[in-house]
C-alpha cells in the first residue's frame, strides 16, 4: 500500500470553496430526501470498503482489524443510518410556549443549515473522527469540506479516493495537505469550523475563525484523570476496564485514561490487579506474541514518549517493553505530581499511578489542573459519586468504566474549559451545523392592541 498522500493544490482549495458555497446558495443540500440519500451513501461507503479502511488504519497506526471495526467502521455505519432515520424529527421546527398576548404571532424556531462548513480532523482515530461530525453537517443540510490529518496518510488518501465515488462532489469534498493547505482553508470564509486536535493548533484555528466571525467547535485533548475508590469498588474489574481503555490505539485517544489516583493503602492492591489484568489480556506478553496492540504513529511521537519515560522518577511495574514503533502499556507507580509524565497529556500507552491520602486530595488535584475532557471514577459509593459531581468539572464524568461515553450517541460529547467547546455525536452534531432561526409574524390586525407603544410616549397611554 502506497503511503503517498496527494496534497490538494492551493488553487483547487479555492475552487472547492466556491463550488460548495454556490451549491449552498442554490439550495442543493436543503431537501431532506437529498440529505437522506447522502447519509445512506456514506453508510454504504463504509460498509462496502471496510477491508480497505481496516488496511489503511493498520498501515497508519498498526490497529487490529477488530479494534477498527469496534471503534471506527461499525459506529460510522450505525450513526449514518441513525442520522438518516432521524432527519424528519431533528429538522422539525419548534413552537415555543409564549405568553397569551403573543399567541397570534406564530412564534416558530426553524432549523436552518448554516452554510458551507470546514472540518479538520486529527490522525489518532482518523476514520471515525473524520466522519462522525461530517454526517452532522450532511444531516443539517450544509455542504462540507473535510481536511484529514496528513499524519495518517493512508486513511487520508482513502477518504479522498472514496468520497467522489459515493457522495455528491458538488457538496461534499476532501482536501488533503499539511500546514500550508490548512492555512489556506482557514483563510476562507466558512459558516462553521469543526476542529479536532491539540490545543496548540486549536488556538491557531480559533484566531483564523475570529477573522470572519465564524462559529467554531474545538474538540481538544486533556489529561483525563481516573480515581479508583478502592474501598467501594471491585479493584479487579476497575483494573481490567482501565487497562482495556488504555491499550486501545496504544493510548493515542483523547479519552484515554491519562493517570490513576488511588489511596496509599490500596496502591499495592491496584498494582497487583493491573498485573493480573495484563496477564489475562496477553498471557505471552503484548508485544512479541500478540498482534492486538497498535503502534505509535511516528518517530517524533515515539521519541516524545521515550523522553517522558526517561525523565520520570516513577517505577515501571507493569509492561514497559518496546519493539520498533510498538510500545506496550507501561504502568508506573509512586508518581509525584511534578513528574515528567504528569506535565502534558501523555497521549500514549504510559499510565502513571499517583498515590493520594483520600478522595478529597484526588478532587483537589483535578481542580488545580486544566479542565479535563473526561473524569473517570471507579466507585459504588453514592457519597463519592456526589463529591465528584458537585466538586469537579469536565466534558464528561464516567463512573465505573472507560470509553463507554463514546457509545452513547444520545449525549453530547465535547470538552469544557481547556479541553474545548461545542460538542458532537448524533443530534448534537446536527445541532452544531444548524442555525436556530427565530421567526414571528405580528398580525396587521393586531395594531389597535399595540397603539400604546407609539410616540408620543405618555404614562396615560401605558396605563390604558
Ligand atoms: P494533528 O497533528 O493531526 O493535527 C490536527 C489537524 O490540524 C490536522 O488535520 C493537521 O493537518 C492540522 N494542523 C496541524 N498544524 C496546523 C497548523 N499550524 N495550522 C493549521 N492546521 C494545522 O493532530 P494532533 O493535534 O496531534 O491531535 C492529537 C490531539 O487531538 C490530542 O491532544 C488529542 O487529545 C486531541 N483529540 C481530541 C479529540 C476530541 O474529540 N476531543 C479527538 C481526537 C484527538
Amino acid at each position: 500500500m502506497s503511503p503517498e498522500l496527494k496534497y490538494s493544490p492551493i488553487e483547487e482549495i479555492e475552487k472547492i470553496h466556491t463550488i460548495l458555497t454556490s451549491s449552498f446558495l442554490a439550495g442543493l443540500t436543503r431537501p431532506l430526501a437529498y440529505r437522506r440519500k447522502q447519509l445512506l451513501q456514506l453508510a454504504r461507503l463504509v460498509q462496502e470498503n471496510d477491508d480497505a479502511i481496516e488496511a489503511a488504519v493498520f498501515a497508519d497506526l498498526g490497529a487490529a482489524a477488530f479494534e477498527t471495526a469496534l471503534t471506527q467502521t461499525a459506529p460510522c455505519v450505525a450513526q449514518a443510518i441513525r442520522c438518516a432515520d432521524s432527519l424528519e424529527e431533528w429538522t422539525k421546527s419548534e413552537k415555543p410556549q409564549v405568553e397569551d398576548w403573543k399567541a397570534s404571532w406564530d412564534a416558530t424556531v426553524y432549523k436552518e443549515p448554516k452554510g458551507a462548513v470546514l472540518l479538520i480532523s486529527p490522525w489518532n482515530v482518523p476514520f471515525a473522527i473524520s466522519l462522525l461530525p461530517f454526517m452532522g453537517a450532511i444531516a443539517a443540510g450544509c455542504p462540507a469540506l473535510l481536511k484529514p490529518s496528513e499524519l495518517a496518510p493512508h486513511t487520508a488518501q482513502l477518504l479522498a479516493d472514496l468520497f467522489p465515488k459515493y457522495l455528491d462532489p458538488s457538496a461534499y469534498r476532501v482536501a488533503n495537505g499539511a500546514v500550508i493547505e490548512t492555512t489556506k482553508m482557514l483563510s476562507l470564509k466558512w459558516s462553521h469550523i469543526f476542529y479536532t486536535g491539540g490545543i496548540k493548533v486549536g488556538r491557531i484555528v480559533a484566531k483564523a475563525a475570529a477573522e470572519h466571525v465564524t462559529p467554531l467547535t474545538l474538540e481538544l485533548g486533556s489529561k483525563s484523570p481516573v480515581f479508583v475508590d478502592a474501598q467501594h469498588t471491585d479493584i479487579a474489574v476497575a483494573a481490567r476496564r482501565i487497562m482495556w481503555g488504555k491499550q486501545i490505539n496504544a493510548g493515542q485517544v483523547c479519552v484515554s485514561p491519562d493517570y490513576v489516583m488511588v489511596t496509599k493503602d490500596h496502591l499495592d492492591a491496584l498494582v497487583s490487579a493491573f498485573e493480573t489484568a495484563y496477564k489475562a489480556f496477553w498471557p505471552d506478553g503484548s508485544i512479541s506474541s500478540s498482534s492486538d496492540l497498535g503502534k505509535i504513529v511516528n518517530a517524533a511521537h515515539l521519541a516524545r514518549l521515550k523522553d517522558m519515560l526517561a525523565r520520570s522518577e516513577g517505577k515501571v511495574v507493569v509492561g514497559g517493553k518496546r519493539d520498533g514503533q510498538r510500545m506496550e502499556v507501561t504502568i508506573l507507580r509512586d508518581v509525584q505530581l511534578d513528574d515528567a509524565v504528569m506535565e502534558d497529556e501523555n497521549f500514549g500507552p504510559i499510565l502513571p499511578i499517583v498515590p493520594v491520602e483520600d478522595v478529597n486530595e484526588a478532587i483537589k488535584i483535578i481542580r488545580e489542573r486544566p479542565t479535563a475532557l473526561v473524569v473517570y471514577v471507579f466507585t459504588e459509593s453514592e457519597d463519592t459519586k456526589e463529591k465528584f459531581l458537585g466538586n469537579t468539572s469536565s466534558g464528561s464524568l464516567v463512573l465505573n468504566d472507560t470509553f463507554q461515553q463514546l457509545a452513547v450517541h444520545e449525549m453530547p460529547f465535547g470538552g469544557q474549559g481547556e479541553s474545548g467547546y461545542g460538542c458532537c455525536l448524533g443530534k448534537y452534531s446536527f445541532d452544531t451545523f444548524c442555525h436556530k432561526r427565530s421567526y414571528i409574524n405580528v398580525p396587521i390586525a393586531a395594531d389597535p392592541h399595540l397603539q400604546f407603544r407609539y410616540p408620543p410616549y405618555s404614562l396615560t397611554a401605558y396605563e390604558m
